[in-house]
């Protein structure tokens, strides 16, 4: 069975700062680490290759040149080959040609390793946080799509998966191939020192839009994405503070506890 994983690196969302003028996210000296949800979904997928010795896992991510740290991490912990979508036509593409390049990606790997069983992908990225590349990849590539998945069961090409479904779990089941989006409930586990040496050295392989002559470059990048940033901005926790000074502590809760019950949040 082939599980392929599309894996993103994401800065450490502690430290995001957003560009005042160029309105994107400031990268620079930030770490940058797996997007926990397809770590989470890495190690269930880990799982089942632990059951099934015979399962090859196949790691895709699309990004920048960097972006092969964290495939070769992926390989350390058992995925058995990388690939890093990397091209300048690529940056600037929003999540439907993000998408649409992945589900392209997915068919070039396809050709090959074999067709993909199941593909594994995070729920959402802790940086664009849109939730929509999973189900965007899997209408693209004509599958069917489990979303917010947190258990797996794969048998005689089937899957059976628990799904968070408002305050119950839906019970779902699907034929293979299938796309699966996961939640988070799940630390990935360490790689053995030996693993971690040789990953150093392994070559993740590099896919270009030279690679994927199907593509459309009209509907990829910034200007063929058809979706425009025009501000980012923190957001302000704070509306109209009030300061309660030059009282004792006592007059001070008083008055505190007043304010409150009037706003009515006490
Ligand atoms: P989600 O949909 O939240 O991610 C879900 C899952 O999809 C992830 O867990 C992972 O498994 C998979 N996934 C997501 N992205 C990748 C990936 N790259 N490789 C492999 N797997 C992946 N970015 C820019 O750099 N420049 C821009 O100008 C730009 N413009 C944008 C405009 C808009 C309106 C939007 C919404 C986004 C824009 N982005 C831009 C961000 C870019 O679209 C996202 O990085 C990308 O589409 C992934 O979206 P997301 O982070 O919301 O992923």
């Amino acid at each position: 069975m082939n599980i392929f994983i599309l894996t993103k690196q994401v800065p450490n969302t502690d430290k995001i700062k957003i560009d005042p003028v160029k309105n994107t996210l400031i990268r620079d000296g930030v770490e940058s680490i797996l997007n926990p949800y397809d770590a989470s979904a890495l190690e269930k997928a880990l799982k089942i290759k632990d059951k099934n010795p015979e399962t090859k896992i196949y790691a895709i991510s699309m990004g920048p040149k960097q972006a092969a740290d964290m495939l070769q991490a992926c390989v350390a912990v058992g995925c058995d080959d990388a690939f890093l979508i990397t091209d300048r036509k690529f940056g600037g593409s929003d999540t439907l040609a993000t998408s649409y390049i992945l589900a392209n990606a997915i068919r070039y790997v396809e050709a090959k390793v074999g067709k993909a069983d199941i593909v594994f992908a995070g729920k959402q990225a802790i940086d664009g946080d849109t939730a929509q590349v999973g189900p965007e990849v899997a209408e693209d590539l004509d599958i069917p799509q489990i979303t917010y998945a947190n258990e797996i069961e794969v048998s005689e090409g089937k899957v059976r998966v628990h799904r968070e479904w408002d305050d119950a779990i839906q019970v779902v089941e699907a034929s293979m191939p299938v796309l699966i989006t996961f939640n988070k409930d799940e630390e990935l586990r360490f790689p053995h020192l030996r693993d971690k040496r040789h990953s150093l050295n392994f070559e993740v392989k590099e896919v270009t839009y030279e690679d994927m002559p199907q593509i459309d470059e009209s509907v990829i990048g910034l200007k063929g994405s058809p979706t425009r940033v025009r501000k980012s901005y923190p957001a302000s926790l704070v509306k109209d503070g009030t300061i309660i000074q030059g009282k004792d502590v006592d007059e001070a809760v008083d008055e505190l506890v007043e304010a409150l019950e009037k706003a009515k949040l006490f």
